[in-house]
């Protein structure tokens, strides 16, 4: 295994062809990956800010799990609402809801027709000592993070005098690369939408401004639905794992199955964020294995 970069970035080699990998799944055992800098400034934050976090999503979600994280580190009461739960997970919980539930979660179930209804009334909340996050963290107080996490993709650029540098990362609400194109003009920032189509994603993320020029919306040969089993999936978990890092299965493994797609990315120096995840990991195999698939 080669040396780290001061900056977490390292050099791995996938299918003969050479990549960096700034390995921000390393950064915190629960609040790691693209989480940790989409919350930084929630981090940052004293803890007599608030009491309370509210937020609402899936129920194995990867934001869950880090805002659960993080409320625990600062003692604030976490609210999570969601659709109703399976029986069997309810009895027993696994992955990312287990742990959450372990650092204290607060979980309320919602019928389906209620749901929406619901979200709204946690948005219209003005509560002052409660803070109400959008689902998957997609809030403006994300690019606080982002642009630390530019600053740190900028230092090492400038130390290896590489000129072009394309920075490759899953998009699920597209918050991430959204902003980190907006704070990197000079690179060039590719996704690949995880959670519905290319125009869906292009939708979330002109809510945050206008599209950066220098963010490129990949798409791939094959449309994969969102967090479902899929051979082809596990078989580039296992090649990624085989080359030496775990990526996660539902964003890591779509993002680099269409980056291995487009050659012409890949003729300049690419640097793969990876965006954490690891942990949902093992619900994710579970339903491999359910499934027969493992
Ligand atoms: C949340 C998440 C993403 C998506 O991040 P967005 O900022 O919502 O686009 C990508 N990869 C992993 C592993 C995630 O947990």
């Amino acid at each position: 295994m080669q040396d780290f970069d001061e900056n977490r970035i390292q050099p791995f080699i996938l299918q003969n062809k050479s990549f960096y990998v700034k390995r921000e799944e390393l950064l915190d055992p629960l609040l790691s990956g693209n989480k940790y800098w989409k919350l930084y400034a929630l981090i940052q934050m004293p803890k007599e800010r608030y009491k309370k976090l509210v937020s609402y999503g899936g129920i194995q979600s990867n934001a869950m799990l880090s805002i659960a994280a993080l409320c625990h580190q600062k003692g604030w009461a976490f609210h999570y609402t969601c659709k109703p739960v399976a029986e069997h997970l309810k009895q027993q919980p696994t992955g990312n809801l287990r742990k959450s539930l372990d650092l204290g979660m607060v979980l309320h179930e919602v019928w389906h027709d209620d749901y929406h209804a619901c979200v709204q009334q946690l948005k219209e909340n003005r509560d002052v000592d409660s803070l109400f996050v959008p689902q998957g963290g997609a809030d403006p107080i994300a690019q606080i993070g982002i642009e630390q996490l530019a600053i740190e993709i900028k230092q090492w650029q400038k130390k290896q005098s590489i000129e072009q540098l394309n920075i490759v990362t899953p998009s699920g609400t597209g918050t991430t690369a959204f902003y980190l194109a907006q704070a990197l003009p000079e690179c060039q920032v590719l996704t690949t939408a995880v959670v519905g189509d290319t125009a869906y994603l292009m939708s979330q993320m002109e809510m945050l401004g206008a599209l950066p020029k220098n963010l490129i919306l990949l798409e791939g040969s094959k449309k994969y639905h969102f967090a479902k089993p899929y051979a082809e999936l596990l078989e580039i978990y296992h090649d990624l794992l085989a080359a030496g890092i775990t990526f996660d299965l539902i964003y890591g493994a779509v993002m680099w199955k269409v980056l291995l797609q487009h050659e012409s990315v890949m003729q300049d120096t690419v640097l793969y964020i990876h965006s954490g995840g690891v942990l949902g990991n093992v619900s994710m195999l579970d339903r491999y294995k359910h499934k027969g698939m493992l």
